[in-house]
């Protein structure tokens, strides 16, 4: 019963960013519990290696380089997946980027860029994959919010408002397809070691030592702290969770 609950055998995961980081870690779990999966991103080079990486775990793998940012190229991505692996079951909507500046420096084009990267492509995917994960009978959507959805921070406002963002988009769409079968929630990260906090570990001062004297589990995450939550939200495990933004933080966001 309870093997059943997590399994995710026949069925298919769209992952933004799923090249590197978090989505990498996400795409590997849905891998290990029986998913094919699509890795979404701009880098080919480093989606190869993905997919390679997801094959050798034993699952089927394809890369589909887009920008998710643009309309277009995301409708062309779905189309894709659905013809090459049939269905589209899952999607993790991960791909985000941040500019460091505070708001008095932070320029419009940089605003754009990431509220575009972080929320807007979030919208994007989700309206693209619905026709599909509808006429399935159900879907999942699972995307990716941070601290920064619950916290301010001085060097992040597009960041922050993204994330901020994508938490309410999270709850629209659990409404608005629940008929559909479809649960939407997201999961708001602690600090983890990836490419994006490699730079601002040496951009913001003090914050590797920061993170750590406030992580009750006094450790930075890895990307496969990921795969459990991932698994559980895809899968009927979790049918009658929507709408929630579920934090993987090892205690950050309790600490006073
Ligand atoms: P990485 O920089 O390692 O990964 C970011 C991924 O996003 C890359 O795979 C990149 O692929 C992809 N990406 C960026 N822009 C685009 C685009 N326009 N179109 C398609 N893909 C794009 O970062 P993380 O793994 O750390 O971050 C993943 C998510 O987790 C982000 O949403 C981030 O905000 C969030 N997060 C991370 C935290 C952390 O501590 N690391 C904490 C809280 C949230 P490519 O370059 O090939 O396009």
């Amino acid at each position: 019963m309870t093997t059943k609950l997590f399994d995710l055998k026949g069925k298919i995961a769209i992952v933004t960013g799923g090249n590197g980081g978090i989505g990498l870690g996400i795409a590997r779990g849905l891998a290990d519990a029986g998913a094919g999966i699509a890795i979404v991103g701009r880098n080919q080079a480093k989606s190869d290696a993905a997919v390679a990486d997801i094959k050798a775990r034993g699952a089927r793998a394809i890369s589909v380089a887009t920008d998710v940012s643009d309309k277009d190229a995301v409708s062309s991505m779905v189309e894709r997946v659905a013809r090459e692996l049939g269905r589209i079951d899952i999607l993790v909507n991960n791909a985000g980027i941040n500019i460091r500046k505070p708001p008095h420096v932070l320029e419009l084009a940089e605003w754009d860029s990431v509220i575009d990267t972080n929320l807007t492509s979030a919208f994007i995917c989700s309206k693209a994959v619905h026709p599909a994960m509808k006429a399935a009978g159900g879907g999942k959507i699972i995307n990716i919010g941070s601290m920064m959805s619950i916290f301010g921070a001085s060097f992040a406002p597009a960041y922050a408002a993204s994330k901020g963002g994508i938490v309410q988009f999270t709850r629209a769409c659990a409404s608005a397809w629940a008929s559909d079968n479809i649960q939407a929630n997201a999961i708001l990260p602690g600090w983890i070691d990836t490419d994006l906090t490699k730079r601002a570990r040496v951009e913001v001062d003090g914050l590797h030592d920061r993170v750590l004297a406030r992580t009750p589990a006094a450790r930075w995450g890895a990307i496969d702290d990921f795969a459990g939550i991932a698994v559980f939200l895809g899968s009927s495990a979790s049918d009658f969770v929507t709408g929630t933004a579920i934090p993987v933080d090892g205690g950050y966001s309790i600490m006073g």
